[in-house]
């Protein structure tokens, strides 16, 4: 792997411009393939991110891009979307150098999924209701009642490290088409990208001021964001204990939130599965990205007849997952995020070990040229999981499946909510009628039946319980990112045709 890579320098992006920090303090971005620096980048303190409240707030005022036509913003959405084509090339290689994604992931979802979005959220915004013109009701006199749609001012959106820009993107793109301004937080492992982006949106047309960029510490950063008089909505997605905090955070303000939180999705496997179609689609639920998904399938609920025959054809497929440097395109899983990331999924194998789980493949630090110097865990599988053990409760955020025996349907539903998350699950079964039964006793915000890991952007993505607030994606997205008004307009110049006056006089 090269070990040349040029250290970069990342400062803010406000207002339309890269902005230093007063303090001049920068924290380092480690390629977590390689372990070495490749960018340092600024450390915001709350001073800037008074700066760039302030500026968004008064850029939203100005109404330069709030009072815009919706077809005008679209355009320039569309445009933005047109650059990151142009830029594809720089924006993978950032992304991939930082979040360790594989380029086989980046240039085969993550960019297609950024230009999407724009250009579906743009088409929404077209055809989105913005004034809607009630029936009349007689009681309350002639009248003319509109519900309004405004845009809600100023936005702070707090991402995660596992989809840096497909996961910022999904919030920028509705706040803009809306007329918000937005101020994204990234996080810190992971900020390359998300500076990129808003730079390359000013060349798309979009004003200075719209879209900014604040780095630094999620502790700092992040809280005054949340606490921000002058912010009106906080979206965030990451960890639930971050979700939690946020939620109390923002009450100080009685501030909107959307919280896209974690997940330790059941897949029920049926005595019937076809596991020609399972095996591998269960393998990619959980490998995909070294298992760093919220909504990945974690806990495989089998049935006992095939146990045994699963966990061994999983067991040997898995064996054929290339493991390597993440910009080669014959890499399918990459390294996890960071050392920190790494020490921890480490730990939950171990404690899988302790509580008596039978580790059937992987288990360790992956070992050989291409991966010694970054952070890499061999895809793992545990066998005679029960749901009560550690790694069938806590998300791991990592390539470790555990596979948990049934015998009853009914078990394995109970199985399947016996936990506090509830962003997805899946069934795998060749009856897909059975399969819908059972999809509507998961209590999750997604189902996936015979497939995992499949958006779109008019579908909803989201938790029940304790996997978030709110949903991302869908027809309605555009209501998350509005304040509605209601218009009341007397048709009468006539006081006797008021009758409400009556209650007084
Ligand atoms: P995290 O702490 O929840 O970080 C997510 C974002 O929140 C980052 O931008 C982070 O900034 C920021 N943040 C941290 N503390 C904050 C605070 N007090 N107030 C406001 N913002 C704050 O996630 P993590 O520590 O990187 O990962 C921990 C675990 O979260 C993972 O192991 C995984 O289980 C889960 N996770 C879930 C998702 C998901 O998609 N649902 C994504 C990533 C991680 P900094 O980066 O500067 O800390
Ligand atoms: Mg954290």
């Amino acid at each position: 792997m090269s070990t040349e890579t040029m250290v970069q320098q990342f400062p803010l992006f406000i207002n339309g411009q890269w902005t230093p920090v007063s303090s001049g303090e920068t924290f380092d971005v480690i390629n977590p393939a390689t372990s070495e620096v490749v960018a340092k980048v600024a450390k915001a303190s709350t001073q800037e991110v008074e700066l760039a409240v302030q500026n968004a707030r008064s850029t939203f005022d100005s109404g330069v891009w709030s009072q815009k036509t919706a077809a005008e913003r679209a355009q320039v959405l569309i445009q933005f979307s047109n650059k990151i084509v142009e830029h594809a090339q720089e924006i993978i290689y950032l992304e991939a150098i930082s979040s360790g994604g594989t380029i086989r992931k980046l240039a085969g979802a993550d960019i297609q999924q950024l230009v999407l979005s724009l250009q579906q959220t743009a088409a929404l915004a077209l055809n989105y209701q913005y004034v809607e013109t009630l029936p009349v009701f007689d009681a309350l006199g002639a009248s003319r009642n509109q519900i309004v749609r405004e845009p809600l001012g100023v936005v702070a959106a707090i991402t995660p490290w596992n989809f840096p820009l497909v996961l910022a993107m999904w919030k920028i793109a509705p706040a803009l088409a809306m007329g918000n301004s937005i101020i994204v937080k990234p996080a810190s492992n992971t900020p390359l990208g998300t500076l990129k982006l808003a730079e390359i949106a000013i060349e798309a047309g979009l004003p200075p001021g719209v879209f900014n960029v604040i780095t630094g510490p999620g502790s700092t950063v992040g809280d005054s964001l949340v606490t921000h008089k002058e912010v009106d909505k906080v979206a965030f997605t990451g960890s639930t204990e971050v979700g939690r905090s946020i939620m109390k955070q923002a009450s100080g303000t009685v501030k909107k939130v959307t919280l896209e939180l974690g997940g330790k999705a059941p897949a029920i496997v049926l005595p019937d599965a076809d596991l020609e179609l399972a095996i591998p689609g269960i393998l990619f639920g959980v490998f995909f990205h070294s298992g760093q998904v919220c909504e990945s399938g974690t806990r495989l609920i089998v049935h006992d007849s095939i146990y045994e025959e699963v966990v061994e054809k999983l067991a040997a497929m898995t064996a054929t997952i290339k493991v390597g440097n993440p910009l080669d395109l014959a890499t399918g899983m990459g390294p996890v995020v960071s050392k920190q990331q790494m020490e921890t999924i480490l730990s939950y194998i171990e404690s899988g070990i302790e509580e008596g789980a039978r580790l059937v493949c992987g288990g360790k630090r992956a070992t050989g040229p291409e991966v010694d110097n970054g952070y890499f865990i061999e895809p793992t599988i545990f066998a005679g999981v029960t749901n009560d053990m550690k790694i069938a409760r806590e998300e791991i955020f990592g390539p470790v499946l555990s596979v948990i025996r049934y015998s009853t349907e009914e078990e394995a539903i109970a199985i399947a909510n016996d936990t506090i998350y509830g962003l997805s699950g899946g069934i795998w079964s060749r009856d897909v009628v059975k399969a819908n039964k059972i999809a509507t006793k998961i209590k999750a915000g997604t189902i996936w039946i015979n497939d995992w890991h499949m958006f779109r952007n008019d579908a909803p993505f989201g938790g029940y319980k304790q996997s978030g607030v709110g949903r991302e994606l869908g027809k309605n997205v555009l209501d998350e990112y509005t304040e509605v008004k209601h218009v009341h307009t007397a048709l009468t110049s006539e006081n006797s045709q008021r009758p409400a006056l009556g209650l007084l006089f």
